[in-house]
């Protein structure tokens, strides 16, 4: 008999690189730390905690602060140990083994690998030849969905879908609708007001960017009291620890140094794009996240990626086809930034004198 389902054993490892490079731009992350003053708030709020003791069941005034920050009755929010908690909790509960799981492409591996473990049927949308959402592909992948799934955002190329296309697909969709807003504070957009409309909408949320929390693990659901409800028994209790709950409420209550690096990073992503607008051969696509995903046109992405690598600047390469001559830069500190361009501009130059050798 096989130990392991079929379904998982087609997966492939989840890999990414994750240290030895002296510039990091490859996971999404913040530039940025917690500034000190709130991580001595974080340390001094965790000293006077019981260690010995589980977390809160409900992580109540966690959900409170939440509920401030977005704006939201805390019945319809929902804490998890990272976004991908709360994406997995989602599919538990809301999907059977053999039921149509629609997710865009390319778009965030962690949904169909979620969908694939539980034997769901996951249909793959590709996005357009501009990366960006295609209506009726999305609208006819709905018609017999149980869920589905994206990001806007969406990760990596940082396009992002119209609500009124949103509204469309909600207006003729049976299943649950998962908006995905984890690069939500870049593109300051949301339609967290359709939820009130539209009971088979929830968002998903993320700590791990804006709030410079990867490592922490928190993110966060919104959605119809009776859906967060349901999604909350298939999560297991208490995934989220008292470190993160502390840490979570301190920054939740004190958004202005979020604001201040948010605009920060929102104003180089504009820079970064204008920069790599001008090189010959070089493809970015307007983002409305903290990264930006590039052509590099006759090349593949590999050996460029190996080149900055070399120079200790870390950025995101892809396997899937479609992405083979591209890059994913996450925007840094200014002087990362800087670093990054020169490295890169230096690159092309050398391939443009001797053309790419593998060309793709
Ligand atoms: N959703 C999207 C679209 C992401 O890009 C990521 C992280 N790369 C996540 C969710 C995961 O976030 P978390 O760290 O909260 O699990």
């Amino acid at each position: 008999m096989n130990l392991i389902k079929e379904s998982v054993l087609r997966l492939n490892e989840y890999k990414v690189a994750q240290k030895g490079a002296r510039i990091k731009l490859n996971q999404n992350e913040s530039p940025y730390g917690v500034p000190e003053e709130l991580r001595a708030q974080i340390i001094d709020r965790l000293n006077r905690q019981d260690w010995n003791r589980y977390p809160a069941l409900e992580p109540e005034a966690l959900i409170n602060s939440i509920g401030r920050y977005c704006q939201f009755p805390a019945p319809g929010i929902m804490a998890g140990n990272g976004s991908n908690e709360i994406i997995q909790a989602i599919m538990l509960a809301s999907c059977n083994t053999t039921d149509k799981v629609a997710v865009v492409t390319p778009g965030f591996s962690i949904y169909p690998r979620v969908g694939a473990t539980i034997g769901a049927n996951v249909i793959a949308v590709p996005l357009d030849r501009d990366f960006q959402f295609d209506a009726p592909a999305l609208i006819a992948a709905a018609l017999d969905a149980r869920l589905m799934i994206f990001a806007t955002p969406n990760n990596p190329t940082g396009t992002v879908i119209d609500a009124t296309l949103i509204e469309e697909i909600l207006s003729r969709f049976r299943g649950m609708l998962v908006v995905d807003e984890a690069y939500f504070e870049f593109s300051r957009i949301s339609v967290q007001n359709l939820i009130k409309k539209y009971p088979n909408l929830v968002i998903i949320r993320t700590m791990s960017k804006a709030f410079s929390m990867a490592g922490l693990r928190l993110g966060y659901m919104l959605g119809q009291p009776d859906i967060v409800k349901a999604v909350n028994l298939a999560r297991l209790p208490f995934s989220i620890d008292v470190f993160t709950q502390i840490a979570g409420e301190v920054l939740m209550e004190n958004v202005e140094s979020v604001a201040k690096h948010v605009d920060e990073i929102i104003s180089e992503r504009e820079r970064v794009f204008l920069e790599l607008d001008i090189i010959e051969g070089v493809n970015p696509i307007p983002s409305s996240a903290n990264f930006i995903l590039f052509e590099i046109e006759n090349c593949r992405g590999m050996e460029v990626y190996e080149e900055l690598l070399n120079a200790g600047i870390l950025v995101r390469v892809f396997n899937d086809h479609r992405l083979k001559n591209y890059l994913r830069v996450t925007i840094g500190t200014p002087g990362e930034n800087d670093s990054f361009l020169e490295r890169f501009k230096m690159v092309m130059s050398g391939k443009r004198g001797r053309k790419c050798e593998s060309r793709a």
